[in-house]
């Protein structure tokens, strides 16, 4: 299916093609609407009643349909590459008026430093709350196993399933190779952390999604990254340190809105990895209707 656009309208009265409407209730459910249920590729009323809760935000009249190209889907979608100019200004954001060079030299220089300094991790009870990380034996359960053998080293994917479900595509600030409900998932996060994170949106960059290994330093644990539902991140190009209970003030700064799309922080594992995000068992359950 195209992660970037629907061929024909979706919702009440809306033509309804089954790959449309599958991108739709994945854009819906990754945005919090949880009323969808699952994304089943099938319009019916819990679909309709989120498409009218997501107009509400921002249509004096919802209407229940979303047309291509149209208002709702370009609120649905964000700014995604071939849609949208890319020199449009986000909605609702007037471009800031440019600041004399020495000032701004001396903002970006403090910005930078308050993004990529350290503090300690925080407490496991304070974030991915309400979120459960996915088992190694709920993955090969209900997706399967990515590939027969593994080590420390990234290797394709083997699995028929995952290899015919994999996209690659930008999810904003950098492309990235993932499960397709994933990345369209990190679209919606992206679009967000633009939003309220704009400093730390400018200094996101990936060390890698999809990578079938172990777990680092394990040969029995396979790695979430191996069905591309796992994502490292970089702040400035620098890689938060493994292991050491520290992380990135900029990843706190975004972990809340990964949480708030069900993505389960890697700064609670038992080793730290504060780099790490992954698609929480919920999420994965969402999105297996709509793998095919
Ligand atoms: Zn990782």
């Amino acid at each position: 299916m195209s992660t970037t656009n629907i061929q024909a309208s979706v919702g009440r009265n809306g033509v309804n093609q089954r790959d449309d409407v599958v991108l739709v209730q994945t854009l819906l459910l990754a945005r919090g609407f949880a009323r969808v249920g699952d994304a089943d590729g099938d319009c019916g009323k819990n679909t309709i009643a989120a498409i009218l809760d997501f107009q509400s935000n921002f249509l004096k009249n919802p209407d229940g349909r979303i047309d291509p190209g149209g208002t709702s889907w370009r609120n649905l979608a964000g700014t995604y590459p071939g849609l949208v100019p890319a020199t449009a200004p986000a909605p609702g954001a007037p471009p800031a008026p440019p600041a004399p060079p020495a000032a701004a030299a001396k903002t970006a220089a403090a910005g930078a430093a308050a993004i990529t300094g350290t503090v300690p991790r925080p407490d496991a009870a304070s974030i991915n709350v309400g979120l459960k990380f996915v088992s190694n034996s709920f993955m090969l359960a209900k997706i399967g196993n990515p590939r027969d053998s593994y080590s420390q080293l990234c290797q394709t994917p083997t699995l028929p399933l995952l290899r015919r479900n994999l996209v690659l595509d930008s999810v904003g600030p950098f492309r990235v190779t993932g499960l397709v409900p994933a990345v369209l998932s990190l679209k919606a996060v992206m679009i967000d952390i633009e939003r309220e994170q704009p400093a730390v949106y400018r200094a996101l960059g990936t060390a890698g999604m999809l990578c079938c290994r172990w777990v680092r330093g394990s040969t029995t644990a396979i790695s979430n990254h191996s069905w591309g539902t796992a994502i490292d991140l970089t702040l400035n190009g620098v890689l938060d340190v493994y292991g050491n209970n520290q992380v990135q003030r900029g990843l706190t700064l975004i972990a809340p809105i990964f949480n708030r799309h069900g993505w389960f922080w890697g700064a609670a594992f038992r080793t730290e990895d504060g780099m790490h995000f992954e698609a929480s068992e919920s999420l994965i359950q969402q999105w297996l209707p709509s793998l095919r």
